[in-house]
C-alpha cells in the first residue's frame, strides 16, 4: 500500500496500475518503458494540466462532436490507465472504441475486448472477430484497422500512439487528435490537435468539456476547430516545461 501522503502518490499509483497491467499480460515488454518516457514529462510540466493542453482539449472535444464518424483508439498503456474514463468519454460524445496494438498478438487482444466487456462496453471494435482493412494493402499490424471503425472515421483519437501509426491514419486522409505528454513525438508534430496532458487527466476533463459543449450551438464549435493552429499552441506546450527550480 502507497500512503496518500507519499509526494509521488499519484505517480506511484499510476505505476502500480502498470505494473499489474503488464503481470495481467496484456502489454508489451515497451509499454512500461513508454510509460516511463510519459512520466518524465509529466514531472516536468509539475503534473498538472496546463493552459494550452486545456485549450487543445477544447478543439478537441469541438472537433470530435462535429465529425460523422469518431473513433477513439486505444492500446494497453491506454486501458491500464483509464479503462473507465475511456468508456464514459466514447459514450458522451457518441465515439466507437477500437483496439489498436503496436505489437499485436490475439492474446493482448483478447485479454483486453475482455477488459472492456468487463466493465460494460460490449461493442469493441478491432476484436479478433472483427472485420479488419489494410491501409495501403500492406498487411501490417501499423496499417491495419477496424472496417466499421477507424478505417471509415474522419476524426481519430489516438492517445499515447506510436508516429509510424500517426503518420499512416495521416496519409490516409484522417483528422487526428493526440494525447500525449511529449510535444516532441513525432505524433504530437503530426497530429491536428495535440494535448500535452496525462490521459488520466485528459479524458475525464474533456467528458466535462463535452458536456458543455454538447449544448453549444455548431458554429461555436466550428469557430473553435477554425481558430486553432497546433504547432503554435505546441510551442507553447513546450515552454510550460520547466527545467530550472
Ligand atoms: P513517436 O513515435 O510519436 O515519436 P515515441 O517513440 O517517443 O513517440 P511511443 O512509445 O511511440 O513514443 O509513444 C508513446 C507516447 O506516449 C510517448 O510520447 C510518451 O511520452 C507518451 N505517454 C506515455 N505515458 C503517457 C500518459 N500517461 N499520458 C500521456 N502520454 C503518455
Ligand atoms: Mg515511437
Amino acid at each position: 500500500m502507497i500512503p496518500k501522503s507519499h509526494p509521488r502518490y499519484e505517480s506511484l499509483l499510476l505505476r502500480d496500475k502498470m505494473v499489474k497491467a503488464s503481470q495481467a499480460g496484456y502489454l508489451a515488454d515497451s509499454a512500461l518503458i513508454a510509460h516511463g518516457r510519459g512520466e518524465a514529462f509529466d514531472y516536468l510540466i509539475g503534473e498538472k494540466t496546463t493552459y494550452p493542453a486545456k485549450r487543445a482539449m477544447y478543439v478537441a472535444v469541438a472537433a470530435l462532436l462535429l465529425s460523422n464518424n469518431p473513433v477513439i483508439s486505444v492500446n494497453g498503456n491506454a486501458t491500464a490507465l483509464a479503462i473507465d474514463e475511456i468508456i464514459e468519454f466514447a459514450n458522451t460524445i457518441k465515439a466507437k472504441i477500437e483496439i489498436n496494438l503496436f505489437y499485436r498478438t490475439n492474446e493482448r487482444v483478447r485479454l483486453i475486448t475482455q477488459l472492456y466487456k468487463d466493465h460494460g462496453y460490449k461493442n469493441i471494435l478491432g476484436s479478433l472477430e472483427d472485420e479488419m482493412e489494410y491501409f495501403d494493402e500492406i498487411e501490417n499490424n501499423r496499417a491495419s484497422a477496424s472496417k466499421t471503425g477507424i478505417y471509415v472515421a474522419d476524426t481519430i483519437l489516438i492517445p499515447l500512439e506510436d508516429g509510424d501509426r500517426a503518420e499512416i491514419l495521416k496519409k490516409n486522409g484522417k483528422n487526428i487528435i493526440t494525447i500525449d505528454l511529449n510535444p516532441l513525438s513525432r505524433t504530437s508534430k503530426m497530429s491536428d490537435v495535440s494535448i500535452m496532458d496525462n490521459i488520466v487527466r485528459a479524458i475525464p476533463f474533456m467528458t466535462k468539456i463535452a458536456e458543455d459543449l454538447k449544448t453549444q450551438d455548431k458554429q461555436i464549435l466550428i469557430e473553435l476547430v477554425n481558430d486553432f493552429d497546433n504547432e503554435e499552441n505546441l510551442k507553447e506546450s513546450l515552454e510550460q516545461i520547466k527545467i530550472k527550480e
